[in-house]
């Protein structure tokens, strides 16, 4: 078994509160209707973030919050943060409502900022147990060393804040919002100018702690990595939801497919036929057909090449991912 279950599944029934949570089945998150108006400072209208979203976080899984820069992402975790005032609307962590059971609601939920800040004098280990003494654990009930384990920064225990490398506060940042063991863990824009190699361990480490039953919620602008990590996937664009689906359902809305086909000889030019939506010479021998998987198949498409007079020589096709879907749902490229 990994160490990090160990560690996890020997904590969490140590506190009753989170053994009551994990039995009790309502959404992880639940958003209905949330609307937020920035103030203008110069008393003007002010910027509208979020304009009524409303959508559900299944318990258990890791959920995508999908979205371009601007589009109301931070906005809506930092309202979840209670760092944000909303203006409108309602929002519960795990079933209990931000505004009635502010408490409860920030019990049961760690939040990642897409901000890095951190008092630089202070060591991990001290930014754990601050972070404990926060929350009114008691030290018996502290996990800070098993915590600095699992996110591999023991041997950083006792040196400044400062003195880590962007990965590591980022890891440690991990560390800070799971100390008191919430089941939910929201991460906002964890790998955003995060290089690749930092990027694969953080989610590493995220899968790691969705294995061991951590409900995940991450931000992220970066289509690719919402598609391989996530098992749901919510879009938000100019503050309004475009999407919810699994993730799967999602990249299946992206009826385009494109097929690059390498023939005998140097075409003439563009082979034009019904239902190809782009035809595109990208080499004299090597043509890239986009068309609709719904109206033609691959074979069709090579038949009507062939049927021009080529011999083919060669041909790939490309599954339409995230970035496919987004253009299609939000007709921005
Ligand atoms: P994202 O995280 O998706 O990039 P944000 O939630 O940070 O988007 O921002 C959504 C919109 O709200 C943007 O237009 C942004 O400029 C605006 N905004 C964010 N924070 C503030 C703020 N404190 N005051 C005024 N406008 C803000
Ligand atoms: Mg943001």
């Amino acid at each position: 078994m990994r160490r990090f279950a160990t560690t996890l599944k020997d904590f969490a029934p140590r506190s009753e509160f989170t053994t009551a949570l994990r039995m009790s089945n309502p959404p992880a998150i639940r958003i209905d209707n949330l609307v937020k108006r920035y103030a203008a400072p110069d008393g003007g209208e002010g910027k509208l973030a979020l304009k009524g979203v409303s959508f559900d976080v299944p318990q258990g899984g890791i959920f995508g919050l999908l979205g371009p820069n601007g589009a109301g992402k931070s906005t809506l975790i930092n309202i979840l943060a209670g760092l944000v005032t909303k203006t409108s609307g309602s929002a519960e962590i795990w079933g209990f409502d931000i505004d009635q059971q502010p408490r409860n609601a920030k019990r049961t939920i760690g939040i990642v900022p897409q901000e890095i800040v951190f008092d630089p004098f202070f060591t991990p280990f001290e930014v754990l147990e601050n972070q404990a003494g926060f929350y009114g654990i008691t030290k018996h009930f502290r996990r800070s060393k098993e915590l600095l384990e699992a996110v591999r920064l023991s041997d950083k225990r006792d040196a400044y804040a400062r003195t880590l490398s962007g990965g590591m506060k980022r890891r440690l940042l991990v560390a800070k919002a799971m100390v008191h063991s919430p089941p939910i863990l929201v991460l906002d824009e964890p790998t955003a100018g995060v290089d690749v190699e930092l990027r694969r361990q953080l989610w590493e480490l995220v899968a790691r702690l969705n294995d061991d039953g951590v409900t995940v919620v991450l931000t992220t602008h970066y289509l690719e990595e919402a598609e391989q990590l996530c098992d749901r996937i919510a879009i938000i664009n100019h503050g309004e939801l475009i999407a919810d689906k699994p993730t799967r359902e999602l990249v299946e809305m992206a009826r385009e497919k494109i097929v690059r086909i390498t023939v005998d000889r140097d075409l003439a030019g563009p082979i034009v036929e019904q239902g190809f939506h782009k035809v595109e010479v990208v080499e004299p021998r090597i043509l890239e057909i986009t068309y609709d998987r719904d109206k033609a198949s691959a074979g069709q498409v090579l038949g009507q090449v062939q049927s021009h007079g080529y011999t083919i020589e060669d041909v790939t096709t490309r599954e339409p991912d995230l970035e496919d879907v987004f253009v299609q749902l939000t007709g921005t490229g």
